[in-house]
């Protein structure tokens, strides 16, 4: 075997070799990740010092059970915290590392909320999240004012928002919270029906540059109905990659917009060796030619 390039994963240290299999969090760093959990586990210290910091926080503010707190439980509206941010502060230090606190103000009756997402940036978009929370106290809300003010950052985040093309930035909340509870119902049928020695599921994320290619030109496409009644899709591409064959699947949903576009949006897409598997998720009928995407 020829020894070509080279690249490290932060955390694991495995050896990967295309550079399209490392995951990256942030913005100028050669920091890459081979997988979600070796992110996860990287960043664990500092999420815990985070969170560190808001407990010696709220216990010296007496604030430890603020009612506000469940807000930052609720995806919607953290989402929209990261989407549209009414102030973002950054906190740099000379290697480059960069720590980003958005704070959004969100009003209930006439009290005002303050949401903090303190993350990570990569290509203008939050990227990791290191801590999220909600307070109504401004003196609470000044100690996550970290660093600088900077108004690029937010100017960015809604300009990539505002250009964004892609259907996924049109779509609305309640279509993606949607798309993630088939999601969760498609990946317990995959884990109860995979074999042991099918493609590790820890691996999964260095196949997911397969999921355009599959879309893109599927050897056969399945269409057929879930128990909601929504229409799903099931895209199979068998591929190759350095000698190991496999099948990449991705099932979507199909999406109406308002002007009766009509798309499929991914909703679970994954790699398999094991026919039988596959055979499960070739349901329905067999259809012809692609649905644009
Ligand atoms: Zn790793």
């Amino acid at each position: 075997m020829n020894i070509r390039k080279i690249y490290i994963c932060e955390n694991c240290r495995k050896i990967v070799n295309v550079l399209d299999e490392l995951l990256f969090v942030e913005e100028k760093s050669t920091r890459g990740f081979c997988c979600e959990l070796c992110i996860e586990q990287f960043y664990t210290p500092v999420i815990q010092f985070f969170e560190d910091i808001e407990n010696n926080c709220r216990k010296e503010m007496n604030l430890g059970d603020e009612d506000c707190l469940e807000c930052a439980n609720g995806p919607e509206k953290m989402f929209h915290a990261l989407k549209r941010p009414d102030e973002a502060w950054l906190l740099s230090n000379e290697l480059g590392d960069n720590y980003y606190s958005f704070i959004t103000r969100y009003e209930q009756g006439n009290e005002t909320i303050y949401l903090v997402v303190i993350c990570l940036v990569y290509n203008f978009r939050p990227s990791f999240v290191l801590l999220a929370t909600a307070t109504k106290s401004l003196e609470l809300l000044s100690r996550f004012q970290i660093g600088e003010q900077v108004d690029e950052v937010t100017d960015s985040l809604k300009m990539t928002e505002e250009s964004d093309e892609s259907i996924k930035g049109e779509i609305d909340e309640h279509v993606m919270n949607m798309v993630e509870l088939k999601k969760s119902v498609l990946l317990s049928w995959l884990l109860e029906r995979r074999t042991e020695d099918d493609v590790d599921i820890e691996m999964f994320s260095s196949y997911q540059h397969h999921e355009r290619l599959t879309i893109d030109s599927a050897d056969e496409i399945y269409k057929w109905q879930d128990a909601e009644g929504d229409m799903m899709f099931t895209y199979i591409k068998a591929h190759e990659h350095d000698g190991e064959s496999f099948y990449y699947l991705v099932i979507c949903i199909l999406y109406v917009d308002d002007e009766g576009g009509q798309f499929a949006l991914p909703v679970l897409s994954f790699p398999s060796r094991d026919p039988k598997l596959y055979d499960f998720f070739k349901k329905g009928e067999r259809v012809i030619g692609a649905l644009k995407n």
